[in-house]
Parts: structure tokens; sequence; C-alpha cells
């Protein structure tokens, strides 16, 4: 990607941060066109030593739609995943309801593969199964992944120094793929804006009664959502928004109380739920930095924007960076452009900014009107839903929201098959 001068960088693209979005960037750089020369370094602090094919208690699980599904793919991660018994669970249809009315009454919302012709609306996988197959991807593909912690950024006109436990690498653009408390995006003096909802997710994986027909069920509760998303082995993995009070009691409430209040507020959907493993909570806010890229650096997934759990896009989002920096790179570097050209990586801020912040603002309204909807404006929502359920074309729209094939795609989110 960049010439032979003698002060030639170490590395083209530095990326730190090997969570699934840095490590999936990382494989489509290195596999994607003129990816054999391309010199891409990935730092990680927290390098995971072996592949969890088994992992009990991957308790951060995710809903990847068909947009990522084809992303994966074409890091060449999807196929590695596939492969590992039971590690991909298929959502066939989706199933809403509100706080006062019966899961299956008349003001639900059942959104079904089916009606659109497609097999699934998409996947349940576990976050560190994610990115255990994108870091082997990487790796096989001729990346560099080392196990280490940033501490500082060095900028000057040609490159961009990386100061990580004691050593000095130097990359003609660093990717700032360190999530949410992103150290790159401080040291690049990049801002950012936080909203703290004052809420937290609590997470477990629960067995049911009842079978969970490969459906994701969710509650809007008029005091945060619940969802249930089927895994593979027939369990279903637990993402209750909460008002950080209540989230704390069921953290601290015995497995036996805690299984009571799930299963009620679940409406009884899936009969009786008990604990197929440990509680964890992760506190929730809106994050987003109002510039994604300066003069030799650049942000993706968390690092740039944070959006609330309820509709299960945080990663979505964040793998259409990932594809979207790669493809940018990609063809600035067929141009023969310095890839850490602040012209360059505007491109990649322009096409990915304005789809992440509708997609946060969008979340941010079902949270605030559906979720905690208690008032007159909730209630009108509520009723809107009960519509969209009663009409065969608005089903199939959101359906084909859900697939996250609308929007400006990146070329690895519109192929098939990869
Ligand atoms: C309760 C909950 C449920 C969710 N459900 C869904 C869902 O259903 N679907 C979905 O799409 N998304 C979901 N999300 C969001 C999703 O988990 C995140 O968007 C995604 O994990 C972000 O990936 P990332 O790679 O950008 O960041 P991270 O996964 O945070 O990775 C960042 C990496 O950077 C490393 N790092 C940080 N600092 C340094 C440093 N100084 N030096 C070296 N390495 C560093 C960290 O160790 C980490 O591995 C959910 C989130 C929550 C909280």
């Amino acid at each position: 990607m960049s010439g032979g001068a003698p002060d030639r960088p170490d590395f083209d693209v530095a990326i730190v941060g090997g969570g699934p979005v840095g490590a999936v960037l990382g494989a489509l750089l290195k596999r994607g066109q003129g990816g054999a020369r391309r010199r891409v370094l990935l730092i990680e602090r927290q390098l995971p030593a072996t592949a969890p094919a088994a992992a009990p208690d991957d308790l951060r699980v995710v809903a990847l739609s068909r947009a990522s599904e084809r992303v994966l793919g074409a890091a060449g991660a999807w196929a590695a995943l596939r492969a590992v018994p039971g590690a991909l669970g298929r959502y066939e249809r989706m199933h809403v309801w509100p706080a006062d009315g019966e899961p299956r009454g008349p003001g639900s919302l059942r959104f079904d593969a089916a009606e659109i012709g497609e097999p699934d609306l998409g996947h349940i996988v576990g976050n560190a199964r994610v990115q255990r197959a994108a870091l082997d991807a990487f790796i096989e593909a001729g990346g560099v992944a080392e196990a280490a912690t940033l501490s500082a950024l060095e900028f000057d006109a040609g490159s961009v120094s990386l100061l990580a436990d004691g050593r000095r690498r130097r990359a003609s653009l660093v990717v700032g793929a360190d999530g949410g408390r992103s150290l790159v995006r401080r040291a690049a003096g990049l801002e950012l804006e936080t909203q703290d909802y004052q809420q937290a997710g609590v997470v477990a994986n629960l067995h049911s009664e009842r079978p969970h027909e490969h459906t994701a069920w969710q509650r809007f509760l008029g005091e945060g959502t619940l969802a249930l998303l089927p895994l593979a082995d027939g369990t279903s993995s637990l993402v209750w928004s909460a008002p950080r009070a209540r989230a704390e009691a069921l953290l601290a409430a015995s497995p036996e109380d805690f299984e009571a209040e799930v299963t009620a507020a679940s409406g009884g959907v899936l009969g009786a739920l008990r604990l197929a493993s440990g509680r964890a909570a992760f506190p929730l806010r809106r994050v987003r930095a109002p510039h994604y890229a300066r003069e030799r650096c650049v942000l993706v997934g968390d690092a740039a924007h944070i959006v609330h759990p309820l509709a299960g896009q945080g990663l979505n989002l964040g793998l259409m960076d990932a594809a979207a920096l790669a493809e940018v790179l990609e063809d600035a570097s067929a141009e023969g452009e310095d890839p850490g050209a602040l012209r360059v990586l505007r491109r990649y801020e322009r096409w990915r900014k304005g789809e992440n912040e509708t997609m946060g603002r969008a979340f941010d309204l079902l949270n605030r009107f559906l979720a905690f909807g208690t008032d007159p404006v909730g209630q009108l929502a509520t009723r809107g839903m009960g519509l969209v359920g009663r009409s065969a074309p608005l089903r199939g729209f959101f359906a084909g929201r859900a697939l996250g094939l609308g929007g400006e795609l990146p070329r690895a989110a519109r192929r098939a098959g990869a």
C-alpha cells in the first residue's frame, strides 16, 4: 500500500483491539484484493489463547443479520463457525408483544422468515466465538496478531507510532477497534458524546419448559425490555434491559427468585424458565463520536458508536463498519493512495456515520416509547405495533430490515454464499 521509501512504516494498517470488529477488519484486509502484500498488525490486550469451541458460559450473545453472515463469510470466519457443532443457533421468527398484552394476543407482532422466502432471519452466537473465528481467519491469511496493551499514540506527518508494552511500532494508519472506552479515540483527540440510560442489560442462559421454536421472543415491559434469543442447544439467551437498581436486585436475587421473576416478566411464553448458566449485567449507554477520522486514524465498532441493545444491532453495525472501511482502503490502495490520508478516511466516515446515527436514534426512540411506554405517546406506539402486526406488507418490510440488507451495503455484505 505504501511506497518503498527508506523510512517506510513497519505496517500499512495497525488495528488496536481484536474484538469481533477489529478481527474481522483485519481478516478482510488480508483476504481482500492486494491483501497478500498489505502488512497488517493487530494488537489485543486479552488475546484469547485457544478456540473456545466449547465455551460454556459465553453470556455475551449476539444476533447476527444476513448482512453480517456474508461479511463473516468474506472474512473467512463463517465456515469455521458453522463447523463448530452447536455454535450457531438460527432464528426463523421474531415475536414481539407489549406489557399489557398476551404473548400471542392481538397486540403482538410476528415476523416470519418464510413470509419473505428466507430460511431464517439470522443467527444467534456467542460474541467470543465470533471473535475467535475472525482472529483465526486473520492469522491464517498472514496477519500479525500480538498480545499487547496500547498505552499511547504519536502522530507525525507520514506515520503514526503505537507504544504498547515497551515496544514502538509505526504504521501508515491506526484503526481504533478498542471498544467503548477506546484509548485510540482519546489519544487521537476525537471527541465523544455519551448518554447514560441509567439501565443495565441482565444476561443469562435459560432452560425453558416449552421449546423456543427457533423464535426470538421480545416483550416491551413498560419498565425496560426482555428478550429471549434461541440458542442451538435448545436453551435461550436472556437480555433483560432494566433500570439499574432493578437490574442489581435481579443479579442479587436467589436463583429460585430470579427464575420466578424472569418467568413472570416473560408472560410465561416458554413456560417456566430455569437458569442454565451464571448471570451478568452490562451498563447501557448510547455513545457517539461526532467524527470517526483524523489524519492517520479512524474508528470502527463500539469505539465509534454504542447503541441500546434492545434491537440487538451493535455488532451488526460494527461489522458493516469493518466491511466499509476494508473496501475504502482496498479501493484507495488500487489507486495508489495513502491509506492514512484524511480524504480517504472521510469516505468511510461519510458512508457509515449517517447509517449508525439513524439506527442509534431509532433504538433510542424504541427504548423511550415502547420499552418505557406508559405515557400517551407510548400507548400510541403500542397501538402502532398492533397495526403493523395485522399488515402482511409491513411485516415483510420489518422482517427484511432484520436481515440487514437495506441501505448502502459494502460489497462483502452484498455477496451471498461467501
Ligand atoms: C447486553 C448486550 C447485548 C448485546 N446484544 C447484541 C446483539 O444481539 N447483536 C449485536 O449485533 N450486538 C449486541 N450487542 C453489542 C455488541 O456486543 C458490541 O457492539 C460488540 O461486541 C462490539 O465489538 P467491538 O469489537 O467493536 O468492541 P469490543 O468487543 O469491546 O472489543 C474491543 C477490544 O479491544 C481490546 N482493547 C481495549 N483497549 C485496548 C488497548 N489499550 N490495547 C489493546 N487492546 C485493547 C479489548 O480487550 C477488546 O477485546 C450487545 C451488547 C450488550 C451490552
